[in-house]
């Protein structure tokens, strides 16, 4: 890594460890998953000026009334989608400043990252450049129609919370694919599993939690 990724003080290395060490402990038990968190630099996709608060355990703003999600609900949402094997194609909706996308690059085969904020996008690309990550597609449209030519997909992740699961993303699901969502208006989301079965889909409660919500249309 070159010395701005590398970090020092408090983007060092340390304080990536330190961060996977807290996660392990707050109950996130997947090696990759967690190794994942030590090996991306977080300070990189959020200011300057918050990049001393890059290790915290803590959702940041990114600009456009948007944040960086909090790790341990990266690292939450990216376990659960790995839980019974590593997805080959994933489709994650809400790109933002790329960091959970930077985490997925280096679990499964390839990412396809939809974002409907194109100045954010843009910014997110840059990053995936100079990490070299060169296994994600990323998109400017609107993640409720999913992403058609490459469907269907093992793995779906979305970073923002519609009211309700857009049937377009369940229709986009290979059969014994998972979605991992949040779903519910602000101040009663829930993050759920749901896998497609050959009968149809399951579906799993895994943590309250509180997400930007989906919006409609590209922004
Ligand atoms: N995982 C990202 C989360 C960013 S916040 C990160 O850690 O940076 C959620 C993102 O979802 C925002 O960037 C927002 O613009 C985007 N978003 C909201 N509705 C969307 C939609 N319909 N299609 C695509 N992206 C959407």
């Amino acid at each position: 890594m070159n010395s701005e990724f590398q970090g020092i003080g408090m983007t060092s290395q340390r304080s990536r460890d330190r961060l996977a060490e807290q996660l392990r402990e707050m109950g996130i038990c997947s090696n990759e998953v967690l190794e994942a968190i030590r090996r991306i630099p977080r300070h990189i996709f959020v200011d300057e000026a918050l990049a001393s608060r890059a290790y915290d355990n803590t959702a940041l703003p990114i600009g456009h009334n948007q944040t960086i999600s909090q790790p341990y609900i990266v690292a939450r949402m990216v376990e659960a989608l790995l839980e019974e094997g590593t997805p080959e194609k994933v489709l994650e909706i809400g790109t933002g400043c790329g960091y959970q996308t930077a985490i997925l690059s280096r679990l499964v085969k390839r990412v396809y990252s939809i974002e409907r904020i194109d100045a954010l996008l843009n910014k997110a690309r840059e990053k995936f450049y100079a990490l070299k990550c060169r296994n994600i597609s990323a998109r400017h449209g609107d993640g409720n129609l999913g992403w058609l030519q490459y469907q269907p997909f093992d793995g779906i992740i979305v970073s923002a919370a519609p009211t309700g699961v857009p049937n377009t993303l369940l229709e986009q699901l290979a059969v014994n694919g998972r979605l991992i969502i949040p779903v519910g208006r602000s101040g009663e989301q829930e993050l759920v599993t749901i896998v497609r079965t050959d009968e149809g889909f399951t579906e799993k409660r895994l943590d309250w939690v509180s997400f930007v919500p989906m919006l409609e249309g590209i922004g």
